[in-house]
């Protein structure tokens, strides 16, 4: 498995749960099992092109561990996915729902292309043969995929008919974060990013601040950033910059982000060109002096080169590894407190679980239901790594690996699978 654990993102991981395991005094043979996933499947992706020639691209699903329940995890369509990062990433999403306290297992699938280099009928191909090829190793009770980087609700539909025309048989329930007129939840789309909100409102309460007083950057317009956003002006939080693909946007007195997200609706998804804002680079985003900075775009976007420069009091990780073990380190040690991914952005996980569970009872909930029992979810999870990282007078990173591992440490002795 050594070409697998050896990326950094993985090596990050591993960092943290050996740090995390120690804490906890974890079972030696439990945590021996964590260290590596159970699967990891990798297949050839052929697309016959809008030019009639066949394509052939690596796609990849990596079930990491299945002790709480199904495998559960997002799937990533990006020039930079490999074997590693995406083995990474099942890891966190097994250590995630374990922390939240969902009935599932965690797994992570994608593909390496550029989906912006894809026609939508490419898309929609691309889509299919990928599934065909993981079909026999998915399913509503075995492994769920969901949206994450590059895939969306579309994405999702796309896999559900095929994986349901291959079945003989509807199968609403094979992946989660699909439109709500055929199997979806109400609040779904929104979810990463307004739990990245319910988990600020903690996190300042923390220093008795509420957010009608915060300022806050957000790295990322896309799904979960501009969720964030809009979430956090609702609340009369300052969102003083944004940053995407095609650059940053500064305004001290806080960007109007309803008329934000109307721009950008109307100019295929970017932020530039929005007049009434300053324009800043990425790097300057980073090194603002705010309450709070949320990180929601890919991983290592904070890492040792531009770690002295971050001035936030709280950073909230709305993408998945976001902040390297080196910056988590320097940070915290200078009084910044980091809530990590697997709780930061936990919400989009929260409401697939939620979506699984009505599909399997077919009943819908309204979405002021599922926003309410996100809540509680969110709320309740923050709380219990806050006691921890008290209590042991740890960081929040540690201190969530470390009420994650000790679930899935009890769960493998009751199963016989660790003594
Ligand atoms: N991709 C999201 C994550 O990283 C959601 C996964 C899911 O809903 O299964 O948490």
């Amino acid at each position: 498995m050594n070409f697998i654990t050896e990326g950094e993102l993985y090596q990050n991981v591993l960092k943290t749960v050996a740090h995390a395991g120690n804490l906890i005094n974890i079972n030696e043979n439990a945590l021996e099992r964590l260290k590596y996933p159970r699967r990891a499947i990798t297949v050839s992706v052929t697309l016959k092109g809008d030019d009639n020639k066949i394509r052939t691209y690596t796609g990849y699903r990596v079930q990491h561990n299945q002790t709480l329940g199904p495998f559960k995890g997002g799937l990533r369509f990006h020039q930079d996915v490999n074997i590693s990062e995406v083995a990474a990433l099942s890891a966190l999403m097994t250590f995630k729902n374990s922390l939240l306290n969902l009935p599932l297992g965690g797994a992570k699938g994608g593909i390496c292309i550029d989906p912006k280099t894809l026609s939508p009928g490419e898309m929609q191909r691309l889509t299919r043969s990928f599934t065909s090829e993981i079909g026999p190793f998915i399913g509503p009770d075995k492994d769920i995929p969901a949206p994450d980087v590059g895939t969306d609700s579309q994405t999702m539909a796309w896999m559900l008919d095929t994986y349901s025309s291959e079945f003989g048989f509807a199968q609403t329930g094979v992946v989660t974060g699909k439109p709500v007129e055929i199997g979806g939840s109400h609040g779904r789309d929104s979810a990463t990013g307004l739990g990245v909100i319910f988990i600020c409102e903690k996190a300042l309460a923390t220093k008795n601040k509420k957010m009608d007083e915060a300022t806050i950057a957000i790295q990322g317009f896309g799904k979960v950033g501009m969720h964030a956003a809009i979430e956090a002006y609702k609340l009369n939080a300052k969102v003083v910059a944004v940053s995407d693909v095609s650059g940053g946007l500064y305004n001290e007195k806080g960007i109007n982000i309803e008329e934000l997200v109307k721009y950008t609706s109307e100019n295929g998804g970017l932020i530039k060109g929005f007049t009434g804002c300053d324009s800043i680079s990425n790097d300057d985003l980073l090194a603002l002096d705010v309450d709070i900075l949320a990180p929601c775009a890919l991983d290592h976007a904070i890492n040792s080169g531009n770690m002295e420069t971050v001035r936030a009091d709280i950073i909230v990780e709305g993408a998945n590894g976001p902040v390297t073990s080196n910056a988590t380190k320097y940070l915290h040690d200078k009084g910044v407190m980091i809530v990590p991914d697997i709780l930061a952005n936990g919400g989009g996980v929260v409401v697939s679980y939620f979506e699984w569970v009505q599909d399997i009872v077919w009943l819908f909930w309204s979405a002021e239901e599922v926003r309410e029992k996100l809540k509680t979810i969110m709320y309740r999870s923050f709380d219990t790594v806050w006691e921890f990282s008290q209590d042991q007078n740890q960081d929040m990173r540690s201190s969530a690996m470390a009420v994650a591992l000790k679930r899935l440490e009890k769960a493998m002795t009751l199963r016989g699978l660790a003594w």
